[in-house]
């Protein structure tokens, strides 16, 4: 441990004693894309002995130019990105352990992935997620620590259950659709992306070695292309706050149905099964050879018909690609994949 880790320990804020904390935490990484990938590449390295990473998607050649753990086989080859980033981890650090988790993460799985952690890092795009890791998070007191870039702008804040104030005491709704540039229609460059990850996970550092008394405590803002960098305070805990104050979990409760969500700005749309099942890939492979081009490995199945293509996942979760029409998209999971 003392030689891969040299640098680190001699660094006063961690030491022996921090190095050897940091090997026995956990910490969750929801979304791998140019976030999470960052900050995996960067706690693996660190020494953090179990990472758990959450990822719904699979790998493709408009993310190789900011998401740093992937490569072009990746895409060629489709891996999910919670794999392909487990594959390369085990490259770089071979001592650490690393829990894939290919899933869409929702109200079913959101509390089974957070509570046993020490600290969660959001590698999300959307605000939808980050209600439901901040109501997770708080309801079992892990810390997690915000983060979010589009464009050449980034925001970042670290979040300690009735310590600080929640996100939802921040933000107390998220913007309404479409009013709010993402990435998909504003674009984004990995320099900001950089930045944003770099404070997150030297945050996640902190908590993990227990200086909390090192943490910006502020929402932070920055532009790497207008050259501003701000430190708001968010001031206390409101106790108005449905989510820290009230205890109202209430993104945790939805019913448990069908969801079908459009994946913005890429002509898809994402199809999740009520019930949990396992699909059989040789069988619906087989079924489907008929009516159109087939694909799969062990984690996904592609199947391409007329302009539409399908990527099934084992959880028979599915990506519709060709359409952005729910309508649509759910005919065609109907048609193909079945109820
Ligand atoms: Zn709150």
């Amino acid at each position: 441990m003392n030689e891969r880790y040299s640098r680190q320990i001699l660094f006063s804020g961690i030491g022996k004693e921090g190095q050897s904390r940091l090997l026995k935490s956990r910490a969750l990484i929801v979304g791998c894309g140019a976030l999470g990938s960052a900050q995996a590449e960067s706690l693996a390295r660190a020494g953090v002995g179990k990472l758990r990473i959450a990822d719904r998607d699979f790998v493709e050649s408009s993310n190789l130019q900011r998401q740093t753990m992937f490569t072009e086989r990746d895409a060629a080859e489709r891996i999910p990105k919670a794999v392909a980033a487990a594959n390369h981890i085990k490259e770089l650090n071979a001592e650490i352990e690393v829990e894939s988790e290919i899933v869409d993460v929702n109200h079913s799985n959101i509390e089974r992935l957070v509570k046993d952690c020490d600290v969660v890092l959001d590698g999300t795009d959307n605000f939808a997620t980050r209600y439901l890791i901040n109501d997770a998070c708080v309801k079992h007191k892990v810390n997690w620590i915000y983060g979010a870039a589009v464009g050449s702008y980034g925001v970042t804040m670290t979040i300690r259950p009735h310590q600080t104030p929640c996100l939802r005491c921040v933000f107390e709704a998220a913007s309404p659709a479409a009013s709010a540039p993402t990435c998909d229609t504003a674009g984004v460059i990995m320099p900001i992306i950089s930045v944003v990850a770099a404070v997150q996970v030297a945050e996640a550092l902190k908590i993990l070695v227990g200086q909390t008394e090192n943490l910006h405590g502020s929402l932070m803002q920055f532009d790497v292309w207008q050259n501003e960098w701000r430190k708001i305070n968010p001031g206390p805990p409101s106790p108005d706050c449905p989510t820290c104050g009230l205890l109202q979990f209430e993104t945790l409760e939805a019913a448990s149905e069908e969801f079908a969500a459009v994946l913005c700005g890429r002509d898809a749309v994402q199809i999740s099964p009520s019930q949990a099942t396992r699909i059989n890939f040789e069988e619906l492979a087989h079924r489907l050879q008929a009516t159109g081009e087939v694909k799969y490995n062990n984690y996904l199945l592609r199947f391409r018909t007329g302009e539409f293509e399908l990527t099934v996942f084992q959880d028979a979760r599915s990506i519709i690609r060709g359409t952005n029409e729910v309508t649509t998209a759910r005919s065609l999971y109907a048609k193909y994949i079945g109820n």
